[in-house]
């Protein structure tokens, strides 16, 4: 069994956000105030998640599992979750995506439990930009948080940054030049109509083409091999003749959905066979009414079969998911 769809794409990589609640308030995912955070019976325990991944990873071909949010770190069970997911046959690749507030505390524990990889947002080096972009001030324990996965070993340590108008659009440089004085590789993302407010402009979103201009301004950027991109969202360049990189994620300019190799599960157990569907699929119920195994796997299968071609932003009639950012993950 595998989770193909009609275009002929496997997802064989699942993101799993494990709680939508979140320490920060980044303006492009939510509002200063915060969100109504999904009711606590309706997120899933740590058995019921480790039960769906060893569904996924042992009946239908997934091969790596990223642990999303909100923020995972704020998770308890969160290095049980990655210790019993690493004891998983065939084992999958782990990783995780955090704000990384918490690692100074977390990070060698969850090498131990067998976390593979880990990426790090970052999205400014200025504590008073941090602070309006975040509504919070707490740059000083991201940058910690950073330094401490790197000790641990959870190497390369990647940052993703997400550059605004008129906030943090001037900073591509100086956070490249910081992620290459730490060996951090850093990945430019490109600002998704995902926020929880619907705000998104396109005209207000930092495209590909002013990111490669800004690094090309200090640094030579030669493409990467496109084979060796495979399914990646990370158009990857080598920086000044290499080796080191740095990557930019357009999925607005540059989408890259006919190569997509993700399917998604949030924090209330529903599928999501793509980052922008507008339709779930309800696991959680069917794992709390009885569900074997097998019935799970075909349910999920069913999820992914319909999978549309793409996002579909770049058309007119495009309608932005109605679940925010923070309860789909990364
Ligand atoms: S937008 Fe959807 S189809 Fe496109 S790459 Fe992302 S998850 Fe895949």
């Amino acid at each position: 069994m595998m989770l193909a769809d009609s275009y002929g794409r496997v997802a064989t990589d699942l993101r799993v956000s494990l709680t939508d609640r979140c320490n920060l308030r980044c303006a492009y995912c939510m509002p200063p105030e915060g969100l109504d955070w999904l009711p606590a019976p309706e997120v899933l325990t740590g058995d019921e998640i480790v039960r769906l991944l060893r569904v996924a990873v042992s009946m239908l071909g997934v091969r790596e599992v990223r642990f999303t949010g909100g923020e995972p770190l704020l998770r308890k069970d969160l290095t049980s979750i990655v210790a019993r997911t690493a004891a998983l046959e065939p084992r999958p690749e782990i990783s995780l995506t955090t704000n990384g507030i918490g690692l100074t505390r977390l990070a060698g524990a969850l090498r131990d439990a067998g976390l593979d990889r880990i990426n790090v947002s970052l999205d400014t080096l200025r504590p008073e930009v941090f602070r309006k972009l975040t509504r919070r001030d707490r740059l000083d324990d991201v940058l910690a948080g950073l330094e401490a996965a790197a000790a641990a070993g959870l190497t390369p340590v990647k940052v993703n940054t997400v550059l605004m108008r008129g906030l943090n659009e001037d900073e591509a440089v100086p956070l490249l030049k910081y992620c290459l004085s730490c060996g951090y590789e850093l990945r430019f993302i490109e600002q998704m109509p995902l926020d929880a407010q619907h705000g998104w402009k396109r005209a207000e979103m930092v495209t590909a083409g002013e990111i490669f201009a800004a690094l090309e301004s200090a640094f030579s950027l030669i493409p990467d091999d496109a084979h060796a991109r495979g399914s990646a969202p990370a158009e990857t360049f080598l920086i000044d003749g290499g080796p080191v990189r740095v990557g930019v994620i357009a999925s607005v300019t540059r989408p890259f959905c006919g190569s997509c190799d993700r399917v998604r599960l949030t924090a209330d157990g529903q599928v999501r066979n793509c980052l922008f569907a507008r339709q779930e699929s309800d696991l959680r119920t069917a794992l709390r009414s009885g569900a074997t195994d097998a019935q799970i796997a075909a349910r999920w299968q069913a999820a992914v079969a319909g999978k549309l071609p793409g996002h579909g932003i770049n058309d007119p009639s495009f309608l932005q998911p109605d679940r925010p950012m923070s309860a789909i993950g990364g």
